[in-house]
């Protein structure tokens, strides 16, 4: 999937993250952060393109310690431009603790980390709770006061946030269906980008309706992250013809659509510091 996204983000005159994420070589196909990086180095184009390492879970989707120390000195190791740790399943003070040590070792590289306050549901096993009922409660919306303090202590420099995106399903028999169209609190998400100094990330960005996206990267959402989409367009793809590049092919157009006409992001390039902060 790495060639056809960094061609379509190429030919959109865009910029773009080639994301992975432990569960994507846990319970996807994706082999390790390794054979990702690889990949990417062999399309890269700097001017397009950084390397992304998302989600290493301190406690994963199905509860187990991760070495996530390990996971992300590997990352910066084999060059990855930017890591993301995920305590978000911890306790408030052991999330604080665990992404200062990851920003310290990510700065010390001199890259940026991100990571994630409040509770982003949907890579559990199992049903979801009924999303209404979870947007209208705004449970585990990630909250004002808490974050302000969450980022000035641990010094993580990106922060992906919870305003009601959920996460796409990973458990076999519900991640090839259709996503919940999920709704975003913007008046919250205003109060978050007014309380925090950083640039903020939306996790589950896969079928949000357009007008929560649009009005979301006006109200303080810097990067928003896309897997379903582009890998159930691979999967059924491959399923129907049996073939690797009509799979890619897939991908790119997908691609292509989100940036050009979903998120209208065509001849927008990010600016992408790179210095140590
Ligand atoms: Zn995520």
């Amino acid at each position: 999937m790495v060639e056809p996204v960094i061609h379509a983000v190429v030919d959109q005159d865009s910029f773009a993250m080639i994301e992975t994420a432990r569960l994507e070589w846990v319970k996807f196909e994706a082999v390790g952060p390794e054979a990702v990086a690889k990949e990417f180095f062999r399309w890269q184009n700097p001017d397009h393109i950084s390397l992304h390492l998302d989600h290493i879970p301190v406690i994963d989707e199905d509860g187990l310690q991760v070495d996530y120390l390990a996971d992300i000195r590997q990352a910066i190791d084999l060059g990855y431009h930017s890591v993301m740790v995920d305590g978000s399943r911890l306790p408030l003070s052991e999330n604080i603790s665990a992404t200062r040590q990851v920003a310290e070792l990510a700065h010390k590289a001199g890259i940026p980390c991100e990571a994630e306050l409040g509770a982003i549901m949907g890579h559990e096993a199992g049903p979801l709770p009924p999303y209404d009922e979870l947007f209208a409660s705004g449970k585990g919306f990630t909250k004002v006061e808490q974050a302000r303090h969450f980022v000035s202590e641990s010094g993580c420099d990106w922060l992906s946030v919870a305003i009601g995106n959920i996460h796409g399903a990973i458990s076999r028999g519900l991640k090839d269906q259709k996503k919940i169209a999920a709704q975003l609190d913007l008046d919250h998400l205003q109060k978050l980008a007014q309380a925090l100094s950083i640039p903020l990330v939306l996790h589950g960005g896969s079928g949000i309706p357009r007008e929560y996206v649009l009005a979301s990267f006006q109200k303080g959402i810097a990067k928003i992250n896309i897997a379903t989409e582009i890998r159930q367009a691979y999967e059924s793809a491959l399923q129907t013809t049996g073939n690797l590049s009509a799979a890619q092919d897939a991908v790119y157009e997908r691609t292509c659509w989100l940036i050009g006409d979903y998120f209208a992001l065509s001849g927008i390039r990010a600016v992408v510091t790179q210095e140590s902060p």
